[in-house]
């Protein structure tokens, strides 16, 4: 083949010594492309291995700036995103979500009887039951210390949202808190707002917020409609 093909390539191939020197050539030639193709096989490789590691780190920078680090829940940033963006998507009419917002009663006097890791075993466990207990499409978020936010989804009018707030409320008041710290006992006060109409999400949640004051001023444990 070689002898055939050679003058082809313009290969000297006129004496044995040139026929020689001409396989030698074009064996370095060929052994030089396996070893670059085996090179390339490699790089492929780590640059595969790299854009992996990549895109876990991209997935933990987009989880530390969107959850909260105790209870895995949105962070307050994201589910006030996750209202404004629900809210943006109604055309005309009010857009039939409500805001839960949930707040741990007396939390200040479980940290105090049974110290600060137990005060966040509550909030993380408190943070779990939530998300077990809403709608796949509702949304919830850790709104401040001991203070939640639920996005209810499809909850147009006060009687569905004091419904889906009651049932929160009732499933985390019958936790068995004792697991954590003998005696331990947990409930919590909700404030629920429907949103209205031409109303802004501040507007909402601060109605939200002054119902929640009332179940608190009215004696806690107990859902209040603003
Ligand atoms: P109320 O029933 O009126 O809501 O009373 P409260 O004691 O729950 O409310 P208060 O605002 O007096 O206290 C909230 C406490 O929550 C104070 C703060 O130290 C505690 N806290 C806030 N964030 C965290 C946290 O991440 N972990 C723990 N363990 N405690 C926290
Ligand atoms: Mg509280
Ligand atoms: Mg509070």
């Amino acid at each position: 083949m070689l002898i055939s093909a050679g003058p082809d390539f313009s290969l000297p191939m006129r004496s044995v010594m040139e026929r020689a020197l001409s396989a030698v050539w074009i064996v370095t030639i060929l052994a030089r492309c396996l070893l670059m193709g085996l090179y390339g096989a490699r790089i492929r490789e780590h640059l595969n291995q790299r854009r992996l590691e990549l895109q876990r780190a991209h997935a933990e920078v987009h989880r530390l700036a969107t959850r909260d680090d105790l209870t895995g829940l949105l962070n307050r940033r994201s589910i006030r995103l996750c209202v404004e963006s629900e809210a943006a998507h109604s055309a005309g009419g009010p857009p039939p979500l409500a805001l839960a917002l949930l707040d741990v009663d007396h939390f200040k006097a479980i940290n105090d009887t049974y110290g600060h890791p137990i005060g966040d075993e509550v909030l993380r466990q408190f943070g779990l039951l939530i998300a077990r207990e809403m709608r796949v499409s509702d949304r919830a978020g850790r709104f401040g210390g001991e203070e939640f936010l639920v996005l209810l989804r499809g909850v147009a009018n006060d009687a569905d949202a004091e419904r889906a707030a009651e049932r929160l409320r009732q499933a985390l008041k019958s936790h068995a808190w004792a697991s954590i710290a003998p005696g331990l006992a947990v409930t919590a006060s909700v404030g629920v707002a429907v949103m209205r109409a031409h109303e802004s999400v501040d507007q909402a949640l601060a109605r939200a917020d002054r119902a929640l004051y009332e179940a608190k001023r009215a004696g806690r444990d107990r859902v209040c409609v603003g």
